[in-house]
């Protein structure tokens, strides 16, 4: 790195702690796809903050969005209504086919709420007794870093150091409909199955396409709600505005972050219909800056933009493309290709080297990627990400692998 990206690097690494290991690269702006740095070098981001970043950097309709709001007013408290939160909540629940909406911040809150809804609807509708509400979760999970969240992962790395742990949780392998049937079976009291449609952070884990129905099944017939976090398969990322909608499925309770603030300000949401957001009462729940004008305004045109369907339709049209490009690879560096929309897993032979090596490599060429799990790289680029763009970033990974 140059003097200033040095810089910029070495009060990070002193100053800030050491809980991400970052690739060498420091960003200066952002524009649709791209990112650049400050030494002006252009880098395709086929990250997109996770998929925070859905419909690119600085997209003009969010961006406007925030400005205007910026303009009015940014912060209430729900002690006061705002003129942005109602037309927000209306417009998101119509576009999730719910209710209602309980805004909040981050995904991790919205976990953290969705679990605390499901639990007093346990106790309030389904009638479970008091202290007994199980929640049933899978292997392989990751659903954020509280401390509540983690006493549930299987991620030693997650969890060693950071006890003692929430209880109330029961893990079942994931993609398997039997296990979670043997699971309702032994634990009566439970309330809730939490489950990431496509496991994001596992390594964009499709399970088999009769699992979800399953799952949708089993939950009605044990009286179960069925929540499904949608915070990094959501919002356009699959192909569908849900990724439950790839099999037909519709949960409970949807848990929604990331793209929702549009890359601009943390914004999330438990969406549910009134039977189960309706067992909350003021005072039991809340959010300093949930549902905040700033965030509803931006969340708002967020989901004006989902609402046309063209994201969606442009996701699945691009990541079949990018499916189709990454599957020769196969065989030339790569084991198995997996994944829904423009969102791609990709298994490197761990023999030829580790996602890390393979992502600092690709971010010399230009392209941004992230590994997961060892010898597993990630791409979800911006859906506004264009064909030729997708088929560059794909030969620059084939000339890495090709140069293992
Ligand atoms: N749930 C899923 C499926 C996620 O992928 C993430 C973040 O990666 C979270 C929850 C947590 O979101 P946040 O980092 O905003 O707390």
């Amino acid at each position: 790195p140059g003097t200033a990206a040095a810089e910029a690097i070495r009060q990070v690494e002193q100053h800030a702690a050491h809980n991400y290991h970052p690739l060498p690269i420091v960003v200066a702006t952002g524009d649709g796809a791209w990112v650049t740095d400050v030494e002006g070098r252009r880098y395709l981001d086929c990250l997109a903050a996770y998929s925070a970043v859905n419909f690119g950097h600085g997209h003009p309709l969010l961006v406007d969005a925030a400005k205007e709001q910026l303009d009015r007013v940014t912060l209430t408290s729900r002690a006061f209504h705002s003129d942005r939160l109602g037309p927000f909540v209306e417009e998101l629940a119509a576009l999730a086919g719910k209710d209602m909406v309980l805004p909040m911040n981050t995904g991790a809150e919205a976990v953290e709420s969705g679990i605390k809804v499901a639990r007093a609807w346990g106790y309030r509708v389904k009638g479970v007794p008091e202290g007994r509400a199980t929640i049933i979760v899978a292997d392989g999970n990751f659903h954020g870093r509280t401390t509540t969240i983690i006493s549930f992962s299987d991620d030693a790395s997650a969890r060693d150091g950071f006890g003692p742990f929430t209880p109330g949780f029961v893990r079942v392998p994931y993609g398997d409909a039997d296990a979670l049937a043997d699971a309702l079976a032994a634990h009566p009291d439970t309330v809730a199955v939490l489950l990431e449609p496509i496991q994001g952070e596992a390594g964009i884990i499709v399970p088999p396409a009769e699992y979800l129905p399953r799952v949708r099944e089993l939950c009605t017939e044990h009286e179960v709600l069925f929540i499904a976090d949608e915070i990094q398969s959501g919002l356009g990322r699959t192909g569908a505005t849900f990724a439950c909608d790839l099999v037909g499925v519709v949960p409970d309770v949807y848990l929604l972050g990331k793209a929702l603030g549009g890359g601009i300000v943390p914004v999330s949401a438990v969406v549910a219909n009134r039977e189960v957001l309706g067992v909350l009462h003021p005072g039991e729940h809340g959010s300093t800056f949930g549902g905040n004008p700033l965030a509803a305004a931006v969340g708002l045109a967020v989901v004006r933009m989902l609402a046309t369907g063209e994201y969606q339709e442009r996701a699945a049209r691009l990541g079949e493309h990018l499916r189709l490009r990454l599957e020769e690879l196969v065989g030339q560096g790569v084991v198995t290709v997996r994944g829904a929309g423009l969102w791609a897993g990709i298994d490197i032979d761990p023999e030829l080297a580790m996602g890390r090596a393979v992502c600092e490599l690709l971010m010399e060429r230009g392209v941004l990627a992230k590994d997961t799990h060892g010898s597993t790289i990630r791409l979800a680029p911006p859906i506004v990400v264009e064909q030729h763009e997708l088929d560059w970033a794909v030969d620059q990974l084939a000339e890495v692998l090709a140069s293992l």
